[in-house]
């Protein structure tokens, strides 16, 4: 089978220059691979003058929605992904990482997006700067999608997880992609992408696949592109150094060779859980994907008092892996990714074998189960031992991309950091300790070598995600030869397909812009109570100012002893004059907050379903009896939930009779999206906090 390259909205054949794609359990061809005779340029201005424009006339929340639409389809079409996964040496288990753990990357930024972006086309960040005296002239932060493409340069290992946990923070960003798999292993990319494009869900231009090399690409891209790449430290280099990429400062992301550390603390001898956990966290990761794995432990650092108990347990363990065909439901390690694959893992074992001593593992020849490793691309795992690793360099710098590790001894918690730092920066370390002083020390001296710093021990462990587990939350990215500084956790992913502008103008045009008023952007008094009106009627800067209330002693002290709250600040007036902050007596903030509801509150049912919370609370001036207070309420911002209702965000602020601020904050309520209406979702919602 020829696989097909994907652009300009429709399926590509090369005319030549096929190579074959073979199946990593026997060596059979599975399909050919070519992208000549494809047109780079025009595949860029594709995603530049068609998916990008689609996309961006979607609000993040349209996005998200799409993200978790195309997760569920591929979901509901996981065997044939599983069955061809097979052939690139995946177990079953190892299929889960990277078919189910790729379509989990899909579904959990469609969550982020939804609850943490807004439902529109730019993302505020942080409060307008007012830059003029008059209140005139402020600025804010905005982020908006870039407007050219994403290009996605993938490694062979996580066929599916790589290209779909770079996909979502894309899209949902707003940015169209072309992605380009590892040859050795794009059968399985090409078909779960295949089954992207038949669901019919994406919008034209939005994703585009090139299978093979990938030709002139690079010289395309220009300042609103973003190439990220995941490989080898010296693909890397050539990437980054590309002259296009360099002079037209094209954003650049890498993810590459990491020497991932995990630290046996001092204290966790044999014998202790932490012990037990650490031998079982090494073999997971030398076995799962065949050691094929960027997070995978390639350093285990422990006492040289425990060395060889844990080179003995670790042993032990591989020795009763199951090795073979991944189909059969015994194996627990399958193939590496193909025979060129082993070969290079076989050179870099002969490189770290000049400073290290093999301790478990045959690098050349291992018994398999239902499989042949003439054929297929089996390996041994290779346990190395390296008793002084302060001596030695190629332990911390070749990684041998397998099922390989080695075990080193360290003396002191500060060897144990500094044989770790010798990595130059990884995407993970992982310590196992129970005592609070070891993991801190350890923790602090080598968190800034890391992307994520795992601590694993008895309390944790069961539901700790484990040393490797891809995290799409939390950063993945790691710092030095990992790949620079990049945070790519969570929604830092996604603003990296995005750029920071400030925005400079009135408050009343800010607003305008972001969806988020502002004092001094106008209030608008409508002929109903704000509360009168549905999520979809009610406009950004709709104001209520309430009539005032006066607060007497008897408020506070009735208040007091009703909840309880007799601080002497509200009850004793020797002691409350004493303090810097209070002339005497005051009234309690949470009284105000109470007296604040009672002035602005609508009590009729209505389209307000529920109070949802507060934002940003702050009590800036004290409230003496005899004085009075009233409410300025305006609609702040408004974020649509679902088809029913939406989250409304109100600005209140509470004033004295001189017209001084006492108190602010953002009031959050649910609200619903029909006038007079009762939401499908009031029933959870109110059980909510009013
Ligand atoms: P690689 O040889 O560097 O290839 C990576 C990707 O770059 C492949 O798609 C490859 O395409 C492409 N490529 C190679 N030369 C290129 C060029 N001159 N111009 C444009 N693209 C080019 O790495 P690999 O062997 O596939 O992957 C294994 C490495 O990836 C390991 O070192 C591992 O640590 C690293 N990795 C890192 C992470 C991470 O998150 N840090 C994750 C996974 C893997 P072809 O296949 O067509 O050559």
């Amino acid at each position: 089978m020829k696989l097909q390259s994907y652009t300009e909205g429709r399926w590509f054949e090369a005319s030549d220059g096929f190579v074959d794609l073979t199946s990593a359990i026997d060596g059979r061809t599975i399909a050919q691979a070519s992208s000549k005779g494809l047109d780079f340029g025009r595949a860029v201005r594709y995603a530049r003058d068609v998916g990008g424009p689609a996309l961006r006339a979607m609000t993040f929340h349209e996005r998200a929605s799409l993200l978790k639409a195309i997760g569920t389809y591929l979901n509901d079409r996981k065997a044939p992904l599983y069955a061809l996964s097979n052939e690139t040496g995946a177990t079953k288990r190892d299929n889960f990482v990277d078919v189910d753990g790729g379509i989990g990357t899909l579904f959990s930024y469609a969550s982020k997006g939804r609850r943490e972006l807004p439902n529109a086309n730019l993302v505020v960040e942080g409060e307008i700067e007012m830059l003029g005296k008059g209140g005139t002239f402020g600025g804010r932060h905005v982020l908006t999608p870039l407007q050219g493409v994403a290009i996605h340069v993938n490694a062979y290992n996580f066929p599916v997880w790589g290209m779909l946990e770079k996909l979502a923070p894309a899209l949902l960003a707003g940015v169209p992609a072309i992605v380009k798999p590892a040859t050795v292993t794009s059968y399985l990319t090409h078909a779960a992408f295949a089954a992207m494009i038949e669901s019919g869900l994406l919008p034209d231009g939005a994703v585009q696949l090139i299978v093979g090399s990938v030709g002139d690409l690079l010289d395309h891209l220009d300042g609103q592109d973003v190439l990220s790449f995941t490989g080898s430290l010296a693909t890397s280099l050539s990437l980054r150094n590309h002259p296009v990429v360099a002079e037209k400062a094209v954003r650049f992301i890498a993810e590459r060779d990491s020497l991932n550390a995990a630290v046996l603390g001092i204290d966790a001898v044999p014998g202790t859980p932490e012990f037990d956990l650490f031998v079982d966290e090494v073999v997971r990761e030398m076995s799962v994907k065949a050691g094929q794995k960027c997070t995978a432990i390639r350093r285990a650092i422990v006492p040289r008092t425990s060395y060889a108990a844990a080179s003995d347990a670790i042993s032990a363990k591989l020795k009763a892996l199951a090795i073979g065909d991944p189909r059969l439901p015994s194996v627990k390690m399958g193939a590496l990714a193909g025979l060129q694959q082993r070969a290079d893992v076989r050179a870099n074992v002969a490189t770290l074998r000049a400073e290290a001593e093999l301790v478990y593992g045959d690098p050349d020849h291992v018994a398999l189960e239902g499989a042949d490793d003439a054929t297929g691309a089996f390996m041994s795992p290779i346990l190395l031992g390296c008793a002084h690793p302060l001596d030695a360099v190629a332990v911390h710098e070749v990684e041998a991309f397998g099922p390989v590790s080695t075990l080193m001894a360290y003396d002191t918690t500060a060897d144990a950091i500094e044989i770790v730092k010798r990595g130059a920066g990884s995407l993970v370390a992982s310590v196992f300790t129970y005592d609070p002083a070891v993991a801190r020390d350890l923790i602090l001296g080598i968190a800034s070598y890391h992307g994520r710093v795992i601590a694993i021990d008895r309390d944790d462990a069961k539901e700790s995600t484990g040393h490797g587990s891809p995290m799409p939350p939390l950063v993945h990215g790691g710092p030095g030869r990992a790949g620079g500084s990049e945070e790519l956790g969570g929604l830092r992913g996604v603003f990296h397909y995005m750029q920071r502008t400030a925005i400079q103008g009135s408050p009343a045009r800010l607003a305008s812009l972001t969806g988020t008023w502002t004092p001094g952007a106008g209030e608008t008094a409508k002929p109903r109570h704000p509360f009168r009106y549905a999520f979809g009627e009610l406009e950004i800067g709709d104001t209520l100012h309430t009539a005032a209330r006066t607060i007497s002693l008897d408020d506070i002290e009735h208040f007091a002893h009703f909840t309880g709250d007799t601080f002497y600040a509200h009850m004793d007036e020797e002691a409350a004059k004493a303090n810097p902050f209070f002339p005497g007596r005051v009234a309690h903030g949470y009284l105000l907050l109470a007296f604040a509801a009672g002035l602005f509150v609508d009590p009729a049912p209505g389209p307000v379903l529920a109070n949802y919370g507060l934002d940003n609370l702050r009590f800036t001036k004290p409230v003496s009896p005899g004085d009075s207070i009233a409410v300025r309420l305006t609609v702040k911002n408004k974020s649509q939930r679902d088809a029913a209702y939406g989250e409304v965000r109100w600005s209140v602020e509470l004033t004295n009779q001189n017209g001084e601020p006492v108190a602010s904050y953002d009031l959050l309520t649910m609200n619903a999206t029909e006038s007079g209406e009762r939401a499908s979702g009031a029933t959870e919602l109110a059980g909510a906090a009013r």
